[in-house]
């Protein structure tokens, strides 16, 4: 059984993985002409990471991670803790497997090492999907036609897939931007920024974590805009993100000071859709359901996905492969919809206005924290086995 999975994010990485080890023959297409992964850290919640595991990864990925203890959501202004969540051995332990936190490019070196370069093609764009009863097919730029029983298209939030499959549909802006930063960890050393943090505060929200065992500090601070442009390498202008959050606590301004070079991401979403496949192809990750970033699972849902995927095709007929599909997008479509008007509502919650609402909701989170030990994301930690690969 052959497939080509189209993109070589972390998505279509993942897919070739799973696929791979349900023992299919698989041909990675990537149109960029490196293996590439852009310096800014990640969050695997256990849901990936059991995923990970399963596929022999983890031990790599973990190696060079780290396990934040717990998290805490703070007030923008005076750094007062909100609410405090565990993770950890305790979060290890309730979803069997680690709560990580990680440089982009070694999760993406660590998947991109357990895939053969025979199995790769870069520097080839797809510009054109199809199919018919027997077989499924991409054009590449240059002309060629590449046949296989499966397609999996895994080509991000600017998916063009999606339109080549479903009809028009654009990315859509989410009025919000996110300026991103990698930090050593000795230029904030002295400041006494909590572990892992979420601060809140009036039409912005600020992340911070450590990777690369602690030496980094990697820095989200999503704030609302008219305008983004969805692009990992646009820089910010000097002093923009200082003066965006002026009047933040001093080490948050701090932070931003120090930060040195400093990049502005526009954050686009995909609306869901009613399914993801059309016979023997398919959509996964980012091109099937991208969200706002604000339960940090965009990836651990392409992870999950993938997971999914392999085990939806283990052991199927080319002529199986459309109804494999089905029981691929039925497991996986319903939950992963729900992540992604989770994470919006997220960023409601975390945006609003100083004033009674935002008195409210640190209420709320102050009284859930004291009735429950890990926080409402998760919920999607937890898959279940209606909703994919459990702890093997
Ligand atoms: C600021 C920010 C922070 C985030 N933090 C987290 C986090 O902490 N945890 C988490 O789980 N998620 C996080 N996410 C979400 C996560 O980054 C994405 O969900 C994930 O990277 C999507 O992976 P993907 O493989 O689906 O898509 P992509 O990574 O976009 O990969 C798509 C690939 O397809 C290739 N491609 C596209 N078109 C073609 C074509 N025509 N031919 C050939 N190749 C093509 C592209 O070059 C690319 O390599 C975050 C997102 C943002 C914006």
């Amino acid at each position: 059984m052959r497939a080509i999975v189209m993109g070589a994010g972390i998505g279509g990485l993942a897919a070739t993985v799973s696929l791979r080890r349900a023992g299919w023959e698989v041909l990675l297409v990537e149109r960029t002409r490196r293996f590439t992964e852009v310096g800014a850290g990640i969050q695997l919640a256990p849901n990936a990471t059991r995923v990970l595991r399963r596929m022999g990864l983890l031990d790599a990925v973990a190696a060079l991670a780290t396990r934040p203890a717990g998290l805490s959501f703070c007030t923008w202004s005076d750094g007062a803790e909100i609410c405090r969540y565990a993770l950890g051995a305790e979060a290890e332990e309730a979803f069997g497997a680690p709560y990580l936190q990680l440089h982009r490019a070694d999760l993406h070196r660590a998947l991109a090492a357990a895939v053969p370069s025979r199995s790769v093609r870069l520097d080839t764009t797809v510009v054109g999907i199809g199919q018919d009863d027997t077989s499924a097919h991409v054009t590449t730029a240059s002309g060629e036609r590449l046949e296989a029983d499966l397609v999996v298209a895994a080509d991000g939030v600017r998916s063009a897939s999606r339109r080549w499959l479903f009809g028009a549909d654009e990315a859509v802006f989410s009025g919000t931007a996110a300026y991103r930063a990698l930090l050593p960890a000795g230029e904030v050393a002295g400041l006494g920024l909590p572990e892992y943090a979420v601060w809140l505060g009036p039409d912005r929200h600020l992340v911070h974590y450590r990777v690369r065992r602690g030496d980094l500090l990697n820095v989200v601070a999503v704030f609302r805009t008219r305008s983004g442009r969805e692009s990992w390498t646009a820089r910010a202008e000097p002093g923009e993100p200082v003066r965006e959050f002026a009047g933040w606590d001093a080490r948050v301004v701090t932070v931003l000071e120090r930060a040195g070079q400093v990049f502005r991401y526009g954050i686009h979403t995909r609306a869901p859709l009613a399914r993801w496949h059309l016979g023997r192809v398919t959509l996964l990750g980012d091109s099937a359901h991208a969200m706002v970033p604000f339960q940090a699972q965009g990836a651990a849902q392409a992870i999950v996905d993938a997971a999914v995927l392999g085990d939806a095709l283990t052991d199927v007929t080319p002529d199986e492969v459309p109804g494999a599909l089905e029981g691929y997008v039925r497991r996986r479509l319903a939950t992963a919809t729900r992540v992604q008007a989770d994470s919006a509502r997220a960023g409601e919650d975390f945006h609003l206005p100083d004033g009674p609402e935002a008195r409210a909701r640190d209420a709320r989170m102050a009284a859930h924290a004291a009735a429950h030990r890990f926080a409402p994301q998760a919920a999607a930690w937890a898959a279940g086995p209606a909703d994919g690969p459990t702890a093997p």
